[in-house]
């Protein structure tokens, strides 16, 4: 029998408002350890929560650029469950009426439909290093307002899951309403597994899978448990519904609980926050006031610098680099040079430094400056390339770097006139061989020239001032 995957994803995204979601503490990280606290995210008797308007409207926000409807009625319930990083013994969160459902992210193959957009809050945080056996709390995080994002079980593959999340991700820094970085963990996935026969429209029992803080993470934890499961169907025995940890060191998946279900949790109706019904009119101001959209932008800079449609999409999975090359297309008009730098060295330097591409590049005027400076002839591209690392770890610009290690390229004529003559003069082996027919001594030629030269001579140039010296 042939076996498919079926996955479905969770994810949290840490909203970044100025505030807490039920409080008024300031959501601050790297503060000292239970200092953004009050009565109310400690869950203090007699304390009352407020709901945040801000995170609020950040969610409407991110629920309608998914193309989500809004539920009218806005309600949230207790999640009671007990837990030393949850001070009230219960999280504040949606259950029977989410804040908005039935959205889409497209991916190029495919639509991927996302069942339910939800709001609730964060839980503080558990220390467990270097403290000999015990443990200790930080609330600060306590609180924070968090968007759970769960799709339809529509994903076919581990890389179908990945492909996902990024341009989900993608969605979600165009909205500017969240720091979106898994590995710091305001953006967190867990991601639902199950096995079923080819053809089969019904589902297996769901693996619920945590503890990847990457993108490639819940891909690889995919992988392993897909393989698993294929082989506990194929020994004729059935997986179980179950949570598993993945351990990124060992690269596996490691049972933790038996899945608890829905009524272990004693959902209620939270009696300290008063339902509304959201009003239509604000829905629809937040609807206008959606930015562009990554979708929207590729067709944008397809259309108006004749990228192709694997150029736009790299530009725009990061909103920055699509910003950046914005900036530099409206000094610049060569677009074609201007991606490939982009996707090229600069591409290099973002993955290699790990960090985004202001700080990887050069200042937008500089990296323009250096692209008319080749144009011009006055730099050639291979030291181009040089003086632009130089140019973004020193922050000069280019023309002073070049000045500065006298680089500048050789056009001269005169200059590579001599610069020819001396390299036919050292090379008479050569030059014979060029004359009995070896068209490769030509190359070897303007080799020379350019060693003659340090690497500066114009290759333009001198490969007509050779062609003209063999009388070619
Ligand atoms: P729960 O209430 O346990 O969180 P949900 O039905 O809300 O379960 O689903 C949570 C996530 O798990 C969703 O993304 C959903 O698509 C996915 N999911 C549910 N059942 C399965 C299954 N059998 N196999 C794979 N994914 C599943
Ligand atoms: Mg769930
Ligand atoms: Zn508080």
């Amino acid at each position: 029998m042939q076996y498919e995957p079926v996955i479905g994803l969770e994810v949290h995204l840490q909203l970044s408002t100025r505030t807490k979601a039920f409080c008024g503490c300031r959501i601050s990280f790297g503060e000292r350890p239970n200092s953004q606290t009050c009565p109310v995210c400690l869950g203090l008797p007699g304390a009352l929560p407020v709901l945040n308007e801000k995170a609020f409207g950040y969610a409407t926000k991110v629920a309608l650029a998914l193309g989500c409807e809004i539920q009218g009625f806005v309600k949230f319930d207790r999640k009671n469950y007990y837990y030393p990083d949850l001070p009230k013994n219960f999280q504040i969160s949606q259950y029977d009426k989410p804040l908005a459902y039935n959205g889409r992210v497209s991916l190029p193959a495919k639509t991927i439909r996302i069942k339910r957009v939800h709001l609730e809050e964060d839980a503080g945080k558990l220390l467990h290093e270097g403290l000999d056996g015990a443990s200790r709390v930080d609330y600060n995080r306590a609180g924070i307002p968090l968007l759970e994002i769960v799709t339809e079980p529509d994903i076919a593959s581990p890389q179908e899951a990945y492909d996902y999340l990024t341009k989900l991700k993608a969605i979600l820094e165009y909205l500017d309403v969240s720091l979106c970085d898994m590995e710091k963990g305001s953006l967190r996935c867990d991601a639902n597994i199950s096995t079923r026969p080819k053809g089969e429209s019904s589902l297996g029992p769901k693996v619920e899978v945590k503890n990847m803080n990457t993108f490639k993470g819940v891909r690889d934890a995919l992988e392993y448990e897909a393989s698993r499961q294929l082989e506990v169907v194929n020994s004729q025995e059935s997986t179980v519904q179950e949570t598993r940890l993945w351990d990124a060191q060992k690269r596996v998946t490691i049972s933790m609980r038996s899945k608890e279900e829905a009524h272990d949790y004693r959902y209620f109706p939270e009696p300290d926050l008063v339902p509304f019904v959201a009003d239509r009119q604000s829905i629809e101001a937040v609807r206008r006031s959606l930015p562009e959209l990554p979708e929207a932008r590729l067709k944008r800079l397809r259309e108006r610098f004749g990228l192709s449609e694997y150029d736009a999409g790299v530009l725009v999975s990061d909103k920055a680099m699509a910003d950046y090359f914005e900036e530099c297309a409206g000094l610049y008009d060569k677009s074609k040079a201007l991606v490939n730098w982009i996707m090229g060295e600069i591409l290099n330097r973002i993955n290699l430094k790990k960090t985004g591409i202001r700080e990887a590049a050069p200042p937008v005027k500089d990296l323009v400056e250096l692209l008319k400076m080749i144009d011009s002839g006055e730099i050639s591209q291979k030291t181009a390339k040089d003086v632009l690392t130089e140019m973004a770890d020193s922050r000069q610009g280019p023309r002073s770097i070049v000045k500065a290690k006298g680089i500048s390229q050789i056009s001269g004529r005169q200059e590579l006139e001599d610069a020819v003559a001396m390299v036919l003069e050292k090379n008479k082996k050569s030059l014979d061989d060029y004359k009995a027919g070896k068209k490769n001594a030509f190359t070897y030629l303007v080799g020379q020239v350019m060693k003659e030269t340090g690497g500066r001579a114009n290759p333009r140039l001198v490969n007509e001032i050779l062609k003209r010296s063999l009388g070619r």
